[in-house]
């Protein structure tokens, strides 16, 4: 909306298909709108589009994921008298959730996203829908499903490049996605804002090479890589303990105050109380 209040063209029900080039370097994209092609003509292409990016496939970026870094998703809009409007809710299990978890966020007014998320090599045709509908039977029996979403989560970790010439990729599509929480909507945004200010330098300065867009390789792995390669590690970890282990960690947190801790301050409490089960992870901890 803000980009369309301060003169941004906006263009909806329009599909992407191909780049054009001229003398090899990309300077649009072919569409189809509404079933009329059209060719939208740009000195520079930011590829928002998505998990397995075909804008950055298309440039010679390799934005495929294996099924081990994609998570399948499905998601339902819940309406239910019983959703506690105050916490969010984590579910674990490898039966329940293989290799990832089920979530409840409320939304207030006792509607609350209910969702799954499983590894891909774990998952088959179904399998996410299926299991969030046992899940609602058994956590929430009369709710009503209101709306529903299903798509992939990248969970791979920070992708070798993200840039080439006239390109840009971010959210999704240059797999920015936390792998551990699979959260992607803030990365996303932060990208789309550091991508937007180095294009308007690169535009005014005229360089639109992979080597004129570096400074957005280095600002975004700079704001967030790290902590990319950091949940990356955790949910290589993660996805291969069992029930028994990740009873353990649950347990062990009985008796801590869990109501103010992020992520990565519970993750650095389950260390110091599970340091066997976890000695594997202490290079990320300390
Ligand atoms: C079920 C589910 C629940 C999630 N819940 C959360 C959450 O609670 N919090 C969180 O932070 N993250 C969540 N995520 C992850 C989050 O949705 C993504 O990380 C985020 O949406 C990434 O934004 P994006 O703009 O990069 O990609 P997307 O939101 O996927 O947007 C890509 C857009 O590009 C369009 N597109 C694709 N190809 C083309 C083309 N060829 N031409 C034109 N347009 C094209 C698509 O139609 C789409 O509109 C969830 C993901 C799923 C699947």
């Amino acid at each position: 909306m803000d980009a369309a209040r301060v003169g941004a063209k906006v263009m909806v029900k329009t599909r992407a298909f191909e780049l054009l080039r001229k003398n090899g370097v990309p300077c649009g994209v072919s569409a189809m709108r509404m079933g009329e092609p059209l060719q939208i003509e740009a000195p520079l292409i930011i590829g928002a589009d998505g998990v397995e990016s075909k804008v950055g496939r298309w440039a010679g970026i390799d934005t495929a994921l294996k099924p081990k870094d994609i998570h399948c998703c499905a998601q339902f809009l819940v309406q239910d008298s019983t959703i506690d409007d105050e916490y969010c809710e984590f579910f674990f299990g490898n039966k329940m959730a293989p290799g990832g978890y089920i979530w409840a966020f409320p939304k207030g007014d006792k509607l609350a996203n209910v969702g799954i998320g499983v590894q891909g090599s774990k998952s088959g045709s179904g399998v996410p829908v299926r299991l969030l509908k046992e899940f609602m039977k058994s956590h929430f029996p009369n709710g009503k499903v209101v709306e529903m979403v299903v798509g992939g989560d990248p969970s791979s970790g920070v992708i070798e490049s993200a840039t080439a010439d006239g390109i840009m990729l971010v959210g999704d599509a240059a797999h920015q996605t936390d792998p551990i929480t699979g959260g992607g909507i803030l990365n996303a945004m932060k990208a789309g804002i550091i991508a937007g200010e180095v294009a308007v330098k690169a535009i005014s300065n005229g360089n639109l090479s992979k080597a004129g867009l570096k400074e957005y390789e280095d600002r975004w792995r700079a704001d967030m890589g790290k902590h990319i390669a950091r949940s990356f590690e955790y949910k290589e970890f993660f996805v291969k303990l069992t029930d028994n282990d990740l009873n353990q960690l649950i347990g062990s947190l009985k008796n801590e105050d869990i109501s103010k801790m992020d992520l990565r301050g519970m993750l650095r409490v389950l260390f110091k109380l599970n340091p066997k089960l976890l000695w594997e992870l202490r290079h990320l901890v300390v």
